[in-house]
């Protein structure tokens, strides 16, 4: 037996999220976004379920060099492109598509000659105001890069600041226009929620990340609404069980006190793990395939359940953290986060196993 603690990684569940992707942009070649080794997931351990992909983004150059060294050979681009000229070299061996957001990298593109000439991504800035060229600079640009010789190709993006809210792409759509008036480049607008939402401005190239782990980028509109299956199941046991008396409290600073007389279950996972510490009293967990609430703080290594509502839970009981049967949008909710934060923050102290098959008969 070793500590219970393992995230489950459900292959065909990416498998069916890509689908939902493709579907929801047909038309579109659909880069997969794989950054923060494929949020938090694994890139090497998803990377068979992707094979559906067009081709896929990230951002870390390491990152890109394995997946080539993997053999994978179809598109990848990197979305922050480049920090100096001492990447270019590689990034032109390995082939990858660089994002280029601003004039410093145009002007290492125009002073550096490469053996293989770079598909570029120009960034337009049109209102996230992060990364990208102001609309009115994009036409200089493009044509500095189509001169460049470094430079093969040029596609034209943006990335939206607020596609979670019904009318929140409009206005950076019309700047994205604008700004591309008369380049006839291939384009790129939409992440998740653009890919869900607003279907027919996605562009050539789409760039779905969260939405292919099961999870929603909408506050509203759940991951089961989209039709998306959870990637990752967060497990563990109860290692302990404790008896209440009435104003008996729990876990450091006493964060929880009973009202009555009640058990409850110590899950053998806290924050090393991964698990926000911000999750506050009441977030859900599962026991048992049973909902349950978080009951003090969650400390390093353990955090603590109210067992009221699950009298048959015991020592060994199954605890499920978030995924299957959990939403991980549910977790997240509580702990005043996003999905996104939770799925990157699974530490390395917690062992992953991958499934074909979404199954709760695994042996801990
Ligand atoms: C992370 C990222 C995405 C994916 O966003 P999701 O909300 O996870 O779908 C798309 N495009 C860019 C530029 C990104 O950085």
């Amino acid at each position: 037996m070793t500590r219970p603690i393992l995230a489950q990684i459900n292959l065909a569940a990416l498998r069916a999220n890509l689908q939902v992707a493709r579907e929801r942009a047909p038309g579109a070649q659909v880069l997969a976004v794989v950054k923060a080794n494929a949020y938090g997931h694994g890139l090497m351990r998803v990377l068979p379920a992707l094979a559906d992909a067009d081709g896929l983004a990230l951002l870390e150059l390491d990152a890109a060099v394995a997946l080539r060294e993997h053999h994978y050979a179809r598109r990848i681009l990197l979305l922050e492109g480049f920090f100096g000229t001492g990447e270019l070299p590689e990034i032109a061996a390995r082939r990858l598509a660089v994002v280029v957001h601003h004039s410093e990298q145009v002007r290492m593109l125009e002073t550096t000659s490469l053996a293989r000439p770079l598909e570029v991504f120009i960034k337009v800035n049109t209102g996230m105001n992060r990364l990208g060229f102001k609309p009115d600079q994009v036409h200089d640009i493009a044509e500095r890069l189509s001169r460049a010789s470094s430079v093969a190709a040029l596609r034209l993006m943006t990335h939206l600041a607020r596609a979670d809210e019904d009318d929140g792409v409009q206005e950076q759509l019309q700047a994205f226009e604008h700004a591309c008036s008369g380049l006839s480049y291939p384009r790129s607008v939409a992440n998740s929620a653009g890919v869900i939402k607003f279907a027919t401005v996605g562009g050539d190239y789409v760039r779905p990340g969260i939405m292919l782990y099961g999870s929603s980028p909408f506050p509203y509109d759940t991951a089961d609404m989209l039709g998306l299956k959870a990637v990752m199941t967060l497990r563990s046991e109860l290692i302990a069980v404790q008896d209440l008396k009435a104003n008996d409290s729990v876990g450091y600073g006493g964060g929880y006190t009973a009202a009555r007389a009640h058990r409850v279950g110590v899950i053998a996972c806290g924050y090393a793990d991964g698990y926000s510490r911000h999750a506050p009293n009441g977030t859900p967990v599962l026991v048992c395939g049973k909902k349950v609430r978080t009951a003090g703080r969650v400390s390093m290594d353990l955090m603590t359940v109210d067992l009221s509502e699950v009298p048959e839970a015991g020592i060994g009981s199954p605890a499920v953290l978030w995924g299957e049967g959990l939403s991980v949008d549910d977790v997240a909710a509580a702990a005043s986060t996003v999905g996104y934060e939770l799925l990157c923050a699974v530490t390395t102290r917690v062992p992953f196993v991958t499934t074909e098959v979404g199954s709760v008969d695994i042996e801990l």
